[in-house]
Protein backbone atom coordinates (compact mmCIF):
# COMPACT_ATOMS: atom_id res chain seq x y z
CA UNK A 1 0.00 0.00 0.00
CA UNK A 2 1.12 3.46 -1.15
CA UNK A 3 0.20 5.47 1.50
CA UNK A 4 2.41 8.21 3.02
CA UNK A 5 -0.22 10.61 5.29
CA UNK A 6 1.89 11.88 7.95
CA UNK A 7 2.13 15.77 9.25
CA UNK A 8 5.77 14.75 10.14
CA UNK A 9 4.54 15.06 13.98
CA UNK A 10 4.03 11.63 15.83
CA UNK A 11 0.25 11.01 16.64
CA UNK A 12 -0.29 14.26 17.67
CA UNK A 13 -1.51 18.02 16.17
CA UNK A 14 0.94 21.36 15.95
CA UNK A 15 -2.30 23.25 16.95
CA UNK A 16 -2.37 21.32 20.81
CA UNK A 17 -6.10 19.28 19.25
CA UNK A 18 -4.44 15.99 19.80
CA UNK A 19 -1.56 15.15 22.11
CA UNK A 20 0.76 12.73 23.62
CA UNK A 21 -0.92 10.13 26.44
CA UNK A 22 -3.93 12.62 26.04
CA UNK A 23 -7.10 11.57 25.05
CA UNK A 24 -9.08 14.50 23.19
CA UNK A 25 -13.07 14.65 23.63
CA UNK A 26 -15.15 16.87 21.01
CA UNK A 27 -18.63 17.14 22.05
CA UNK A 28 -21.83 18.84 21.28
CA UNK A 29 -24.91 18.87 19.29
CA UNK A 30 -25.30 17.51 15.58
CA UNK A 31 -26.41 21.21 14.94
CA UNK A 32 -26.54 24.35 15.10
CA UNK A 33 -30.21 24.94 15.79
CA UNK A 34 -30.78 28.00 17.79
CA UNK A 35 -28.83 30.34 20.37
CA UNK A 36 -30.53 28.89 22.97
CA UNK A 37 -29.73 25.23 21.68
CA UNK A 38 -26.06 26.13 21.54
CA UNK A 39 -25.86 28.21 24.25
CA UNK A 40 -27.23 25.10 26.08
CA UNK A 41 -25.09 22.88 24.76
CA UNK A 42 -21.75 24.93 24.86
CA UNK A 43 -22.55 25.11 28.87
CA UNK A 44 -23.03 21.18 29.07
CA UNK A 45 -19.79 20.60 27.38
CA UNK A 46 -17.99 23.21 29.46
CA UNK A 47 -19.23 21.91 32.37
CA UNK A 48 -18.45 18.42 31.69
CA UNK A 49 -14.48 19.42 31.39
CA UNK A 50 -14.03 19.32 27.87
CA UNK A 51 -12.54 22.25 25.71
CA UNK A 52 -13.73 21.62 21.98
CA UNK A 53 -17.20 22.02 21.08
CA UNK A 54 -18.80 20.30 17.79
CA UNK A 55 -21.95 21.69 16.29
CA UNK A 56 -22.61 21.51 12.22
CA UNK A 57 -24.19 24.95 10.49
CA UNK A 58 -23.86 23.35 6.97
CA UNK A 59 -25.45 19.66 7.45
CA UNK A 60 -25.21 17.25 4.72
CA UNK A 61 -28.61 16.02 5.22
CA UNK A 62 -29.45 12.43 3.43
CA UNK A 63 -32.81 14.03 2.28
CA UNK A 64 -33.21 17.60 0.65
CA UNK A 65 -36.74 17.68 2.60
CA UNK A 66 -34.48 17.65 6.48
CA UNK A 67 -33.51 20.94 7.96
CA UNK A 68 -30.35 21.64 5.97
CA UNK A 69 -28.62 23.80 9.33
CA UNK A 70 -28.07 27.40 9.68
CA UNK A 71 -25.53 28.07 7.32
CA UNK A 72 -24.12 31.33 8.17
CA UNK A 73 -26.18 32.33 10.36
CA UNK A 74 -25.26 28.75 12.17
CA UNK A 75 -21.26 29.72 11.91
CA UNK A 76 -21.95 33.26 13.85
CA UNK A 77 -23.78 31.51 16.59
CA UNK A 78 -20.90 28.97 16.87
CA UNK A 79 -18.33 31.36 17.58
CA UNK A 80 -20.70 33.97 19.37
CA UNK A 81 -21.38 31.73 22.01
CA UNK A 82 -17.68 29.46 22.12
CA UNK A 83 -15.14 32.23 22.08
CA UNK A 84 -16.23 33.39 25.45
CA UNK A 85 -16.61 29.87 27.19
CA UNK A 86 -13.20 29.27 25.79
CA UNK A 87 -14.24 26.94 23.70
CA UNK A 88 -12.58 25.61 20.39
CA UNK A 89 -15.23 25.04 17.68
CA UNK A 90 -15.20 21.61 15.18
CA UNK A 91 -17.76 22.75 12.32
CA UNK A 92 -18.32 20.63 8.59
CA UNK A 93 -17.33 22.10 5.40
CA UNK A 94 -19.25 21.05 2.66
CA UNK A 95 -18.44 23.63 -0.12
CA UNK A 96 -15.01 25.40 -1.16
CA UNK A 97 -17.01 28.52 -1.32
CA UNK A 98 -17.49 28.39 2.26
CA UNK A 99 -13.95 27.43 3.41
CA UNK A 100 -13.10 31.24 4.10
CA UNK A 101 -15.81 32.01 6.63
CA UNK A 102 -15.83 28.60 8.44
CA UNK A 103 -12.20 29.14 8.79
CA UNK A 104 -13.35 32.71 10.79
CA UNK A 105 -15.51 31.27 12.80
CA UNK A 106 -14.14 27.68 13.61
CA UNK A 107 -10.89 26.32 14.58
CA UNK A 108 -10.94 22.57 13.04
CA UNK A 109 -12.74 22.07 9.63
CA UNK A 110 -14.81 18.79 9.73
CA UNK A 111 -14.75 17.19 6.19
CA UNK A 112 -17.90 14.78 6.04
CA UNK A 113 -18.01 11.17 5.52
CA UNK A 114 -20.02 11.62 2.26
CA UNK A 115 -17.49 14.65 1.45
CA UNK A 116 -13.87 12.35 1.65
CA UNK A 117 -13.80 11.68 -2.11
CA UNK A 118 -14.63 15.05 -3.01
CA UNK A 119 -11.05 15.67 -4.00
CA UNK A 120 -11.76 19.27 -5.17
CA UNK A 121 -13.04 20.35 -1.48
CA UNK A 122 -9.80 17.87 0.33
CA UNK A 123 -7.44 20.05 -2.06
CA UNK A 124 -8.95 23.46 -1.38
CA UNK A 125 -9.12 23.30 2.55
CA UNK A 126 -5.45 21.83 2.33
CA UNK A 127 -4.46 25.19 0.41
CA UNK A 128 -6.48 27.24 2.65
CA UNK A 129 -5.42 25.81 6.11
CA UNK A 130 -1.74 25.55 5.25
CA UNK A 131 0.30 27.52 7.30
CA UNK A 132 -2.60 28.64 9.98
CA UNK A 133 -3.69 27.17 13.21
CA UNK A 134 -6.55 25.35 11.69
CA UNK A 135 -7.16 22.00 11.45
CA UNK A 136 -8.90 19.12 9.80
CA UNK A 137 -11.20 16.40 10.52
CA UNK A 138 -11.40 13.77 8.39
CA UNK A 139 -13.95 11.42 8.48
CA UNK A 140 -13.48 7.78 6.80
CA UNK A 141 -16.06 7.39 3.88
CA UNK A 142 -19.28 5.10 4.79
CA UNK A 143 -17.78 2.69 1.86
CA UNK A 144 -14.32 3.65 2.05
CA UNK A 145 -11.30 1.34 2.76
CA UNK A 146 -8.61 2.04 5.18
CA UNK A 147 -5.96 2.92 1.91
CA UNK A 148 -8.91 5.71 0.36
CA UNK A 149 -9.08 7.34 3.87
CA UNK A 150 -5.52 7.85 4.35
CA UNK A 151 -4.52 8.51 0.42
CA UNK A 152 -7.88 11.13 1.07
CA UNK A 153 -5.90 12.55 3.84
CA UNK A 154 -2.66 12.82 2.02
CA UNK A 155 -4.59 15.19 -0.63
CA UNK A 156 -4.95 17.25 2.25
CA UNK A 157 -1.35 17.44 3.62
CA UNK A 158 0.32 17.55 -0.10
CA UNK A 159 -1.48 20.41 -0.30
CA UNK A 160 -0.05 22.07 2.94
CA UNK A 161 -2.48 21.10 5.29
CA UNK A 162 -0.89 20.30 8.82
CA UNK A 163 -3.12 19.13 11.67
CA UNK A 164 -4.93 16.44 9.76
CA UNK A 165 -6.90 14.39 12.66
CA UNK A 166 -8.78 11.00 11.10
CA UNK A 167 -12.21 9.78 12.33
CA UNK A 168 -13.51 6.68 12.15
CA UNK A 169 -17.13 7.20 12.31
CA UNK A 170 -18.79 3.48 11.27
CA UNK A 171 -19.10 1.87 7.35
CA UNK A 172 -22.25 0.71 5.95
CA UNK A 173 -22.46 -3.19 6.23
CA UNK A 174 -24.91 -5.66 6.21
CA UNK A 175 -25.98 -5.09 9.80
CA UNK A 176 -29.11 -3.19 10.69
CA UNK A 177 -28.79 -3.25 14.73
CA UNK A 178 -26.75 0.13 14.77
CA UNK A 179 -27.11 3.03 12.20
CA UNK A 180 -23.37 2.14 10.38
CA UNK A 181 -20.89 -0.54 12.05
CA UNK A 182 -18.32 0.97 14.12
CA UNK A 183 -14.87 -0.50 12.40
CA UNK A 184 -12.24 -0.04 15.19
CA UNK A 185 -9.70 -2.91 13.66
CA UNK A 186 -9.66 0.33 11.17
CA UNK A 187 -8.58 2.86 13.81
CA UNK A 188 -5.57 0.39 14.63
CA UNK A 189 -4.31 -0.46 11.53
CA UNK A 190 -4.57 3.56 10.66
CA UNK A 191 -2.81 3.65 13.82
CA UNK A 192 -0.27 1.53 11.99
CA UNK A 193 0.13 3.32 8.57
CA UNK A 194 0.24 6.83 9.59
CA UNK A 195 1.68 8.88 12.05
CA UNK A 196 -2.10 11.00 11.67
CA UNK A 197 -3.75 10.92 15.16
CA UNK A 198 -7.14 8.86 14.98
CA UNK A 199 -10.46 9.61 16.57
CA UNK A 200 -13.79 7.64 16.89
CA UNK A 201 -17.13 9.04 16.24
CA UNK A 202 -19.18 6.23 18.34
CA UNK A 203 -22.54 8.40 17.63
CA UNK A 204 -22.72 8.09 14.13
CA UNK A 205 -21.39 4.67 14.11
CA UNK A 206 -24.56 3.45 16.54
CA UNK A 207 -27.20 5.46 15.86
CA UNK A 208 -28.57 4.73 19.27
CA UNK A 209 -27.71 6.26 22.64
CA UNK A 210 -27.51 3.31 24.89
CA UNK A 211 -24.26 2.08 22.70
CA UNK A 212 -22.21 5.16 22.47
CA UNK A 213 -20.71 5.13 25.92
CA UNK A 214 -19.60 1.20 25.51
CA UNK A 215 -18.37 2.17 22.28
CA UNK A 216 -16.41 5.04 23.63
CA UNK A 217 -15.06 3.05 25.80
CA UNK A 218 -13.85 0.40 23.52
CA UNK A 219 -12.23 3.34 21.37
CA UNK A 220 -10.03 4.29 24.23
CA UNK A 221 -9.51 0.72 24.48
CA UNK A 222 -8.51 0.30 20.71
CA UNK A 223 -5.78 2.71 20.80
CA UNK A 224 -7.90 5.86 19.34
CA UNK A 225 -6.52 9.30 20.15
CA UNK A 226 -9.92 11.23 20.97
CA UNK A 227 -13.49 11.05 20.31
CA UNK A 228 -16.37 13.08 18.70
CA UNK A 229 -19.58 12.57 20.08
CA UNK A 230 -22.74 14.03 19.96
CA UNK A 231 -24.71 15.62 23.12
CA UNK A 232 -27.97 17.69 23.41
CA UNK A 233 -29.84 19.43 26.17
CA UNK A 234 -32.72 17.64 25.31
CA UNK A 235 -32.31 14.67 22.81
CA UNK A 236 -35.84 14.47 22.24
CA UNK A 237 -36.11 18.03 20.71
CA UNK A 238 -33.58 17.72 18.49
CA UNK A 239 -33.75 18.67 14.96
CA UNK A 240 -31.40 15.95 14.13
CA UNK A 241 -29.78 12.76 15.32
CA UNK A 242 -31.19 13.19 18.57
CA UNK A 243 -31.44 8.96 19.08
CA UNK A 244 -27.87 8.82 18.99
CA UNK A 245 -27.05 12.23 21.25
CA UNK A 246 -26.03 11.59 25.23
CA UNK A 247 -28.12 13.22 27.29
CA UNK A 248 -26.34 16.00 29.56
CA UNK A 249 -26.04 13.15 32.74
CA UNK A 250 -24.04 10.96 30.46
CA UNK A 251 -21.71 14.06 29.09
CA UNK A 252 -21.63 14.80 32.63
CA UNK A 253 -20.53 11.34 33.67
CA UNK A 254 -18.07 11.12 30.46
CA UNK A 255 -14.71 12.19 31.82
CA UNK A 256 -15.17 9.93 34.70
CA UNK A 257 -16.50 6.61 32.78
CA UNK A 258 -13.57 6.88 30.12
CA UNK A 259 -10.51 7.79 32.84
CA UNK A 260 -10.25 3.91 34.44
CA UNK A 261 -9.60 2.71 30.66
CA UNK A 262 -7.81 6.01 29.67
CA UNK A 263 -5.38 5.58 32.52
CA UNK A 264 -4.95 1.74 31.67
CA UNK A 265 -3.87 2.93 28.41
CA UNK A 266 -1.16 5.77 29.49
CA UNK A 267 -3.72 8.76 28.86
CA UNK A 268 -5.42 11.17 30.53
CA UNK A 269 -8.94 12.16 29.27
CA UNK A 270 -9.26 15.96 28.30
C1 LIG B 1 -21.80 14.79 11.64
O1 LIG B 1 -20.73 14.68 12.27
O2 LIG B 1 -22.77 15.44 12.07
C2 LIG B 1 -21.94 14.08 10.35
C3 LIG B 1 -22.83 14.45 9.45
O3 LIG B 1 -21.10 13.04 10.25
P1 LIG B 1 -20.80 12.04 9.03
O4 LIG B 1 -20.22 12.86 7.94
O5 LIG B 1 -19.84 11.08 9.64
O6 LIG B 1 -22.10 11.39 8.66
MN1 LIG C 1 -25.11 14.06 13.36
Amino acid sequence: MKVRASSGVKTQTKNGMIQPRSFRVIAGPCTVESFEQFEASARAVKDAGFSYIRGGAFKPRTSPYSFQGLGMEGLRILSEISKPLGLKVVTEVMDPYDIEDVMEHADILQIGARNMQNYSLLKRVGEAIRGTEHGVVLKRGLAATVEEWLLAAEYITSSGGENVVLCERGIRTFENSTRFTLDLSAVIVAKRLTDLPVIVDPSHAAGRRDLVVPLSKASVAAEADGLLVESHHEPKEALCDGEQALSMEELMNLRATLSPVAKAMGREVI
